[in-house]
C-alpha cells in the first residue's frame, strides 16, 4: 500500500474533549494548520459509545470548546437536578462536536480532519475504510504563533513531545 505525507504544525491524536478544546484554541488564536485524527467516525470521543442515558455530571456550560457554548445555559426544572444548570446528554455533546468541526474547525480552512483512521507508532494514520497510509509529519512547534497549551475546557490539553515529530499532540 502507498504511504502519502501529510504535513502540518500539529498533529492532535482524538477528537474528543481535549483533542477538540486544543484545536478550537488553535484555530482560534493562531494561524497554525492542524491535523486531527480519529479512529472513530465522529468527533467527541468516549461520547459516541456512551450509554444513552449518560449525562454530563457538571453543567453543560463548563463543557466544550472555548469558541462556542455548549448548551443555551438553561435551569433544569424537573428532575434530580431540578434548579441547577442543565447537564447536557450523551447525543447532545456528540452533535455539539459535530457542530464544532463543521462550523468552527473546518471552515477555518487549517484544520484537516482524518475520521476513521488509527495513528501508529511511526506517525503513519492509516485509513479503517480502505487501508491507505499517511505519515503525519509536524512541523516545528515555534512556527506557530500562540500557546499550545493554552486549550482549557473540560482540563488543559496535554501536549506530549514525541522525539521523532516535535510537535505532535498525543491527548
Ligand atoms: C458519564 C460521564 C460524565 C462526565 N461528566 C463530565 C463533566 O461533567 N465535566 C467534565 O469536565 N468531564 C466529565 N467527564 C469526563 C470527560 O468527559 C472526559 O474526561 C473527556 O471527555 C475525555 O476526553 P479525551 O479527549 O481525553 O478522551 P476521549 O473522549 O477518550 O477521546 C480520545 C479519542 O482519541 C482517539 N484515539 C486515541 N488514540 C488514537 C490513535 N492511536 N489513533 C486514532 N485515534 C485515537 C479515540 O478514538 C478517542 O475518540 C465525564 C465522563 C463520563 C464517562
Amino acid at each position: 500500500m502507498s504511504e502519502h505525507i501529510l504535513e502540518a504544525d500539529y498533529v492532535i491524536v482524538g477528537a474528543g474533549a481535549v483533542g477538540m478544546a486544543m484545536a478550537d484554541t488553535l484555530t482560534a488564536e493562531t494561524t497554525a494548520k492542524v491535523v486531527i485524527v480519529d479512529r472513530r467516525a465522529k468527533p467527541g470521543g468516549h461520547w459516541n459509545e456512551a450509554y444513552p442515558f449518560v449525562r454530563l455530571h457538571g453543567p453543560s456550560v463548563t463543557y466544550g470548546v472555548n469558541s462556542m457554548p455548549l448548551g443555551s445555559g438553561r435551569i433544569d426544572e424537573v428532575g434530580l437536578n431540578a434548579g441547577l444548570n442543565e447537564l447536557a446528554s450523551g447525543a447532545e455533546i456528540c452533535a455539539y462536536y459535530d457542530r464544532v468541526m463543521q462550523q468552527r474547525l473546518l471552515p477555518s480552512g487549517r484544520v484537516t480532519w482524518l475520521p476513521l483512521h488509527d495513528l501508529d507508532e511511526d506517525g503513519v494514520a492509516i485509513s479503517l475504510v480502505h487501508g491507505q497510509r499517511r505519515r503525519l509529519v509536524a512541523r516545528s512547534a515555534s512556527r506557530a504563533s500562540g500557546p499550545a497549551t493554552k486549550a482549557t475546557a473540560p482540563g488543559a490539553a496535554r501536549a506530549r513531545r514525541r522525539s521523532s515529530s516535535p510537535a505532535t499532540m498525543v491527548v
